[in-house]
């Protein structure tokens, strides 16, 4: 047997409201193409305002709880100076042994001059243990 919707739940009641919103809009932008007035698109307007400013407050309502957004320049890596992200896997942070940290690409190309699993560190010359790059701490600092 499936459960009963609960439409007062906060994320179903906050959906309706916009299907209303929605419709409500839809209505007001039928009835001014068939008639057209001064008047009524005076009110689509005063109506799409309001929605604006009610979306302003919610914005800042949202932006209150989770705090404001900031744009933070994301670290590089100092070998190939690529902006750090976890999105691509070459662009990784990864920490080596002597506690520096390079992205996953150059780790890997530094490994490929090396005969053995050891790599020494560009940085401060370390013999660093490294099977693969993707087997290195990643380092959460940057985000
Ligand atoms: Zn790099
Ligand atoms: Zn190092």
């Amino acid at each position: 047997m499936p459960t009963p919707v609960d439409f007062r739940a906060p994320h179903i009641s906050k959906t309706l409201d916009r299907i209303v919103l929605s419709l409500e809009l839809e209505l007001i932008h039928t009835r001014h193409i068939l008639y057209q007035t001064e008047e009524e698109l005076h009110i689509t307007n005063e109506v799409l305002a309001s929605v604006q400013y009610e979306n302003q407050m919610r914005k800042q309502q949202i932006e209150r709880i989770r705090g404001p957004r900031v744009d933070r320049q994301l670290p590089e890596c100092p070998i190939c100076f690529e902006t750090y992200s976890l999105a691509r896997a070459e662009t990784k942070p990864r920490i080596l042994h002597c506690g520096h940290t390079l992205c996953n690409q150059c780790i890997r190309g530094m490994m490929a001059a090396e005969t053995t699993h050891r790599l020494h560190c560009s940085l401060c010359r370390f013999s660093c243990m490294v099977i693969a790059p993707e087997y290195l701490p990643l380092n959460w600092a940057p985000f």
